[in-house]
């Protein structure tokens, strides 16, 4: 960390960002024992085929439920985990209790992890899958693992021997949050990528900002022109939902269809879906 002078200080204090070290402090110290005390738990939401508003996957998303503060955002507590080391244990967790979750469901319906570029560079990614898949019985073809392009930061020997046992295993990749990074084309088809996952951003403002539009409609040329298939992020209404059928995107996640739940509420939603489409239907057309 960096010193503050003394002189400093006060100013620091005041912007407000004393107290997120703090508040940042003791998050570190409770990530160490909230896996251990069982305070993390996963909720998925469903992934949908845009034209039927049919569930064909859910993405696994983890929750922490804190004695004190309530539910904290994976957006504060992963970066921590991350810096701290202790996102191979966390990944671990998640990869076990998804593939755990996912074997009482239709056995069509995949479960997308999200996994960090972290696991990749050090770490056992390959032991955990195969022991998540092992201890669960869940089939490999259903797990999809969600990276960001920070995974290929460094091309090494390391990276693709790792890409190549988990796909030996029979898992697939999808690309996470793309459009936001580099967005650099060349290892998409130098990596085994089987779906481009269009970020949210992008989404929020179609139809009406026709810039999004732009992007929108150049990543799903891209992937159709190299067979991959693309999924759209953060849907929350229908105008948007309707602009990106009409511009040829496949699938959707969303508050649309809805928000994150849990693994029993889930199961419900996916097995009545075929007879009570009623609402999400509409969504669709
Ligand atoms: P992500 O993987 O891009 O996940 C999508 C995020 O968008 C989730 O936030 C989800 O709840 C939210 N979302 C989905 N639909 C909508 C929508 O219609 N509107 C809006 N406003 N938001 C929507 P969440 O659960 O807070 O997760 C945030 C990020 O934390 C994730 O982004 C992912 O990068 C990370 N994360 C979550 N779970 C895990 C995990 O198990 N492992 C790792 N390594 N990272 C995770
Ligand atoms: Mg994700
Ligand atoms: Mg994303
Ligand atoms: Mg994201």
């Amino acid at each position: 960390r960096a010193k503050v002078a003394p002189s400093e200080r006060v100013a620091v204090f005041e912007s407000g960002m004393e107290v997120d070290r703090m508040a940042r402090l003791s998050l570190e110290q409770d990530i160490e024992g909230a896996l251990d005390k069982g305070e993390f738990e996963l909720v998925y939401q469903p992934q949908v085929i845009l034209d039927t508003a049919q569930i064909i996957g859910a993405e696994a998303l983890i929750r922490w439920r804190h004695p004190l503060r309530g539910y904290v955002s994976p957006a504060a507590f992963i970066p921590v985990a991350e810096e701290m080391g202790h996102i191979h244990s966390l990944g671990a967790f998640v990869l076990e209790v998804a593939c755990r979750e996912a074997t009482h469901w239709p056995r069509d319906v995949k479960i997308a992890v999200n996994v960090s570029a972290l696991q990749f560079e050090a770490g056992d990614i390959v032991g955990a899958v195969r022991r998540a898949l092992v201890n669960s019985g869940l089939e490999a073809r259903r797990l999809e693992l969600e990276i960001t392009e920070s995974a290929f930061a460094t091309d090494t020997d390391r990276l693709r021997e790792t890409f190549t046992d988990l796909l030996a295993l029979g898992v697939s990749f999808a690309l996470d949050d793309y459009g936001t990074g580099f967005s650099s084309l060349g290892y998409l088809h130098r990596f085994p990528i089987s779906k481009i996952k269009i970020d949210r951003s992008f989404v929020t403002d179609a139809p009406t900002s026709s810039q999004s539009m732009a992007v929108l409609r150049s990543i799903i040329t891209l992937g159709d022109g190299l067979k991959i298939r693309t999924i759209a992020e953060g849907i929350e209404t229908i105008e948007q939902a309707q602009a990106l059928r009409a511009i040829g995107c496949t699938e959707g996640q969303g508050y649309l269809y809805s928000k994150p739940i849990s693994s029993v509420a889930f199961r419900t939603l996916v097995t009545k879906r075929p007879t009570e489409p009623e609402s999400l239907l509409l969504a669709a057309s």
